[in-house]
């Protein structure tokens, strides 16, 4: 839906802009920021342009406006239809020794799935993703392919267009979760139990390793839900309709896996007493801290970790009754910044800046996530590093070398770090471990981002795999 139906408004006289949709995509923020900040009880009857006139506007479109603020976190990428589907694998060349499988940190055989779509064998090309990768499904909505096997493909390296090799890769494992079975089966039954520490991509991709061998598998998360960032961290618009959960739930179905919440490591649980009661733990702990941006007056209300803000509106069962204020700064140059900047706008904030250190090059989110955020209407100021944050005239103000910019919230997103572990040897703040993922505890392992490595799902994904495997073989089953 455009932003023209949405909201019935009328251009401001002074014509602040020419074009209908742009004024009104400024506007409709505005009335949220009245409604709740000034009128917490939704009486709102004016808006500003952005030259700050002030003109009437009827009380039913705000209702309007309200009542579809979930269409403004609608999917950023809609699925292929099948016959677009066959289309776009038919332009796979189906290279040898293909680069894209070699760019893809879970080496699928992508030439070998793109070919099942294109003759009609989605169970096929199903089962090729998912023998590699549990979490194709979410990969295939998460992964930076721009950077990864897209970037790879021989038409990006001949300047045209990439196979869309993400989106074919959805088609295949949206198919096989419609389907009433699981596409694995269970090895017999060994009987030997491991723990694993995390939920996330990593523990759950170990889980269903370790399921399929044949071994039982008990799951601690101190959260309540299991999913790790897929359910509290991933942008709101690329994993829609609970797709996280459901994508769990189909994980689960090899049977075998046993998911414990609200157990937590460090608290109800010790290392020396999982080592001793299991035949082999392995951590997926994630990185539960958080960097400071190391600047006076981060502590001051109304800073925030961009995590939590991200986290809180994941999960808010009606996004519309998230309060977000008018000016909105988020400090950082991840996906994290972007991912926080950019929901800050659909949720109704009026100026969202991203305030990043360095320059655009040197911005760890890739041009496409950059270029979404812009086309959100989020303002990057590149070269902008906060030297204090301060509030000593009643108004938050974020100061850098050069300039002051005043804010009514201020988001931190300058990194997370692994949470302090006693007990086993850390390498540049993370979890040290060898080639088969063994910790310095002889019975402990460990994978995804609480070990050194890029922070990616799929490489999350690779890590619980590849450990899946050599727990197995430490067992002595091989
Ligand atoms: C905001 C944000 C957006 C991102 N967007 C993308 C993206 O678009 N694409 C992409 O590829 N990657 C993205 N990432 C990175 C990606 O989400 C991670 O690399 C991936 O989730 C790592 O998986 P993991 O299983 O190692 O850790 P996590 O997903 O963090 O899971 C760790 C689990 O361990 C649990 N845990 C932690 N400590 C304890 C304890 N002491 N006891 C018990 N349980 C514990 C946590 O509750 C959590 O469930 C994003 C990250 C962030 C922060
Ligand atoms: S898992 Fe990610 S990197 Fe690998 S082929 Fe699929 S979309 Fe590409």
């Amino acid at each position: 839906m455009s932003a023209q139906k949405i909201i019935n408004f009328t251009p401001c006289p002074c014509q602040a802009s020419q074009n209908g949709n742009y004024l009104a995509f400024w506007v409709k923020p505005d009335v949220l920021v009245n409604k709740f900040i000034d009128e917490p009880d939704g009486i709102c009857n004016i808006f500003r342009c952005r030259a700050g006139h002030v003109i009437p506007l009827a009380r039913k479109d705000i209702g309007t406006w309200m009542a579809d603020i979930d269409d403004h976190f609608r999917e950023s990428h809609p699925p292929l239809t099948s016959a677009q589907a066959v289309t776009e694998a038919n332009r796979c060349y189906f290279c040898y020794d293909a680069p894209c499988t070699e760019a893809c940190p879970t080496d699928i055989d992508v030439p070998g799935f793109i070919r099942g779509i294109a003759s009609g064998n989605m169970a096929g090309a199903a089962i090729k993703i998912l023998q590699e990768n549990i979490f194709g499904g979410s990969c295939a909505r998460v992964c930076p392919t721009e950077i990864l096997c897209e970037h790879a493909c021989v038409w990006t390296k001949a300047g045209g267009p990439a196979v869309q090799i993400g989106a074919l890769q959805r088609v295949a494992t949206d198919w096989q979760m419609a389907q009433p079975t699981h596409p694995f089966i269970r090895a017999p039954a060994t009987g030997k139990h491991i723990a694993i520490i995390g939920a996330g991509p990593a523990g759950l991709s170990a889980a269903h390793g370790m399921a399929r061998r044949g071994h039982d598998v008990t799951v601690y998360d101190t959260k309540p839900k299991p999913g790790g960032l897929n359910e509290y961290g991933i942008a709101a618009y690329k994993l829609v309709d609970d797709f996280a959960a459901r994508e769990i739930e189909f994980l689960l179905g090899i049977g075998g896996i046993t998911l414990e919440h609200n157990k937590t490591l460090g608290d109800d649980l010790s290392l020396d007493d999982l080592a001793r009661n299991f035949d082999a733990v392995f951590l997926a702990l994630g990185q539960a801290a958080v960097n400071m941006a190391g600047v006076t007056g981060e502590h001051l209300p109304s800073v925030r970790n961009a995590v939590d803000f991200i986290a809180e509106l994941r999960q808010a069962p009606d996004k519309s009754a998230l309060k977000i204020p008018r000016r909105v700064l988020v400090i950082g140059g991840g996906n994290t910044a972007i991912d926080a900047a950019t929901q800050a706008k659909l949720l109704g904030a009026e100026d969202v800046t991203i305030l990043y250190r360095k320059g655009r090059a040197q911005m760890s989110a890739t041009a496409i996530e950059q270029n979404w955020a812009l086309t959100h209407h989020v303002v990057i100021h590149f070269h902008a590093a906060p030297v204090r944050i301060e509030s000593e005239t009643g108004e938050l103000c974020v100061v850098t070398e050069s300039r002051r910019y005043p804010a009514d919230l201020v988001l931190r997103a300058v990194g997370q770090k692994f949470h302090p572990l006693d007990g086993l040897e850390i390498e540049n703040g993370r979890i040290k471990i060898d080639q088969n993922h063994a910790t310095s505890h002889p019975k402990i392992f460990a994978g995804g981002d609480c070990v050194p490595g890029l922070d990616l799902t799929v490489r999350a994904v690779q890590d619980g795999k590849c450990a899946a495997r050599a727990i197995h073989e430490f067992l002595g089953c091989d």
